[in-house]
């Protein structure tokens, strides 16, 4: 039996900055301030919690600083940049929530925060290797991006957003490294914030592990993550407030609560689109179907009440 008061949240970018803003220390710090008053909330409720986060424009930013300054400092490869990220971000959110938990005098019920650097393996064999579609860093010109890839055998794409992009495989998740530390912290009684960006990929290598060029999903690594701590409840809180069909056309309709097999059939006639709300609803199916209670999709400032079941789309197994 799986219980149903642990939960793993999977926070979305707006939980550090929103669409638009700029990515300043302030920004940051208020929208880490802002998710954490939600997840505090459903902490006093006796939820053990476990949180995971993306990182699109924070590796992003790394990568352009690592750009702009080659010349000076030699830059790292992605998957520190990843590991950077997890610092950074996690930091944030440590630091965000153990403040919350004090003001609100409910830090002496739990053991305390803590925010790991995780890696999640990877396959040698995903087709992802062959064709790689996520776009990561700066905009280059045409000119540019010829270069780049002659000088480091970057793969170099035309973004449909304008310009050329270096494009880097999204191999599917494995497994979580360090799950098992994580499982015992949070038996223990600690908030743990972990797999930030959908963890540093890593490929085993005869008796060894080793971090690859490539960027995972993070709603697909964090389902892998709530699977293998086998938590009751899958959390995903992003900007939008639940799943739609027809989104954004003016027919537009919420799912507010689906059996697995009918948001399945929604996902194969290709409702979702890919590398928004494709793998969330995907990370949702896969949870269920690896035994989970219930998946959530729904607005981050609204995450009491997604996680109450009173708001966003419910993903429940069949009757
Ligand atoms: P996050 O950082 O939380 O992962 P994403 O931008 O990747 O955020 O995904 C959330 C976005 O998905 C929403 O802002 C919304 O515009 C978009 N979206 C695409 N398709 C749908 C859909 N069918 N229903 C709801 N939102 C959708
Ligand atoms: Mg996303």
């Amino acid at each position: 039996m799986r219980d149903e008061k642990s939960i793993l949240i999977a926070l979305g970018g707006n939980a550090f900055q929103a669409k638009g803003e700029a990515g300043t220390p302030e920004n940051y710090w208020r929208n880490a301030y802002s998710a954490a008053e939600t997840i505090v909330k459903i902490i006093k409720e006796g939820y053990k919690v476990v949180i995971t986060h993306g990182n699109g424009p924070q590796v992003g930013a790394i990568l352009e600083w690592m750009d702009s300054l080659s010349d000076k400092i030699p830059p790292m490869t992605m998957d520190i940049a990843g590991a950077m990220t997890q610092g950074w971000l996690g930091y944030l959110l440590m630091q965000a929530i153990y403040n919350t938990l004090l003001k609100y005098d409910v830090l002496d019920h739990i053991k305390g925060v803590i925010a790991l650097v995780n890696q999640v393996l990877v396959d040698r064999d995903d087709p992802a290797w062959r064709n790689p579609t996520k776009y990561v860093g700066r905009y280059y010109s045409r000119e540019e991006a010829y270069r780049l890839s002659k000088t480091k055998n970057w793969v170099m794409k035309e973004d449909p957003r304008g310009g050329w992009r270096r494009v880097v495989p999204s191999p599917d998740p494995k497994r979580n490294i360090e799950s098992q530390a994580i499982k015992r912290l949070l038996e223990d009684g600690w908030i743990i914030i972990a797999s930030g960006g959908g963890g540093i990929p890593v490929v085993r290598e005869n008796k060894s592990i080793k971090g690859v060029e490539a960027v995972i999903d993070k709603d697909l690594a964090s389902e892998v993550l709530a699977t293998e701590l086998k938590v009751g409840k899958f959390v995903i809180l992003t900007d939008v407030d639940g799943v739609y069909l027809n989104y954004g056309k003016p027919n537009q309709t919420k799912l507010n609560r689906v059996t697995v097999s009918q948001i399945e059939k929604y996902y194969s006639e290709g409702y979702f689109k890919p590398g928004s709300m494709g793998p969330k609803v995907l990370a949702a199916i896969r949870f269920i179907k690896n035994g989970g209670v219930a998946s959530m999709i729904g607005h981050l400032d609204d995450g009491y009440n997604v996680v109450k079941g009173f708001s966003g789309t419910l993903i429940v197994p069949d009757d």
